[in-house]
């Protein structure tokens, strides 16, 4: 795809930022700690990164989802954590807000997310409920002007430090499956909201993901999100959406371990000769290479017709999300491979990048649900 002038510059800016701030130093850092630099998110939200799809009258950018997806492709060419951080309060966090906000609602809670001022989680997943979304047992029930919510929700990234998280949760029970679902904001000081242990995870370590545990939790009526029991269809346009970012964050993961093999089998010699040269390493850099450029077609395509409005772009996300998730994991496996014995050894980035990528085919719904969706939008 050949970009217009505004879209380089939104590249050249992101990739910028990622090679002045996201130094080799500070990722090992927070692979050591486990802790994100506050003052690295404030320069982020200076940059604007927190609202980049967000309306300008709500803080944000308004910017375009082909801008979202380049720019998380930059930073994600360097450092996938940085991309979660970033995908968060433009897509899960703000992304159901944006699509069934009151004003209110709007200037309350979206305005301090786009900024960076606050952080939103998104409580769709429980214990028994992952793939199968529509099977939540959270329950809402109305008391006055309140609604009371028990359940657990789990896997949700940035729970631990979230100030607000959006939380799906049956409040007709007499309806099966994914109806009688509500969305609702809920305050993370709410007496009787509790949050899990901080999960031990693969990789993308530096954004904490936990359970949120629900006694008795009273949600004032104002704080329902959209219609009462339109919750799982704004979960699913959220998803929907959110999909082209975890495409975007694909192609830029994997972009920075081609790089990285690219690198290493031109300096590496062995038999007397670079490993470049032989035909079994330059041929699987030149498929890594194509491959890569295909998963970007899809991935700009989908943010296009996004922008476009078309309804296409929900397919086109589920194939670039699909292909892209996949692609990237071929690609780091690849990318340890061509390093041999070094690529396993932490000094070397393509050792996170390989332990970082291994989520994508996972969360957003996995590469399975993908294909039901594509299957599904095929043999309707
Ligand atoms: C790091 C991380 C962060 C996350 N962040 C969030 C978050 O912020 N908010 C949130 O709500 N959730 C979050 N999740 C949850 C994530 O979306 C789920 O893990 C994901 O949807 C899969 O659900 P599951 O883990 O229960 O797997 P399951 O649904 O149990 O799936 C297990 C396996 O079965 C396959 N499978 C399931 N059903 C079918 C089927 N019908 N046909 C074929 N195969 C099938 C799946 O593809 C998978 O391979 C996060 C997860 C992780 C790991």
């Amino acid at each position: 795809m050949i970009f217009s002038e505004k879209h380089e510059l939104v590249r050249k800016l992101a990739r910028d930022f990622a090679e002045k701030e996201l130094t080799k130093e500070l990722l090992d850092q927070i692979e050591e700690t486990g802790e994100y630099p506050k003052e690295l998110l404030d320069k982020m939200a200076k940059a604007g990164f927190f609202g980049i799809k967000t309306p300008a009258k709500y803080g944000g950018q308004g910017s375009d989802f082909l801008s979202y997806a380049i720019t998380l492709e930059e930073l994600g060419r360097v450092s996938a954590v940085t991309d979660i951080w970033v995908s968060a309060p433009n897509s899960l966090g703000g992304g159901p807000l944006m699509l069934a906000g009151t004003e209110e609602q709007l200037q309350k809670y979206l305005v301090p997310i786009a900024k960076g001022e606050k952080i939103m989680a998104f409580g769709l997943t429980e214990p028994n409920a992952g793939s199968d979304a529509g099977g939540t047992t959270s329950t809402a029930v109305r008391d006055g002007d309140y609604w009371i919510l028990n359940g657990r929700k789990t896997f949700i990234t940035t729970a631990p430090v979230a100030d607000w998280t959006i939380i799906y949760a049956k409040t007709d029970r007499s309806q099966k499956g994914s109806r009688g679902i509500s969305a609702f904001i809920m305050d993370m000081k709410l007496p009787g909201v509790s949050v899990g242990k901080n999960e031990h995870k693969m990789g993308i370590i530096g954004c904490p993901t936990s359970d949120i545990i629900m006694e008795d939790v009273r949600v004032h009526k104002d704080d329902m999100l959209g219609e009462e029991g339109k919750g799982f269809s704004n979960a699913m346009k959220t998803l929907d959406i959110g999909r082209i970012g975890v495409a975007a964050m694909s192609v830029g993961v994997a972009q920075g371990a081609l790089d990285e093999a690219v690198k290493y089998a031109k300096e590496r010699k062995q038999f007397g000769r670079r490993i470049a040269d032989f035909q079994a390493i330059s041929f699987m850099l030149a498929d890594m290479a194509t491959k890569l450029q295909a998963a970007k077609e899809l991935v700009y395509r989908a943010a296009q017709l996004k922008d476009a409005n078309s309804p296409e772009s929900g397919q086109a996300a589920s194939m670039a999300k699909y292909f892209a998730a996949e692609i990237c994991n071929e690609i780091a496996a690849k990318a340890v491979q061509i390093h041999g014995g070094y690529g396993f050894i932490k000094e070397y980035k393509v050792e996170r990048i390989y332990r970082d990528c291994r989520v994508f085919t996972i969360f957003e719904g996995t590469s399975q649900v993908q294909q039901m969706v594509i299957a599904g939008n095929l043999l309707k």
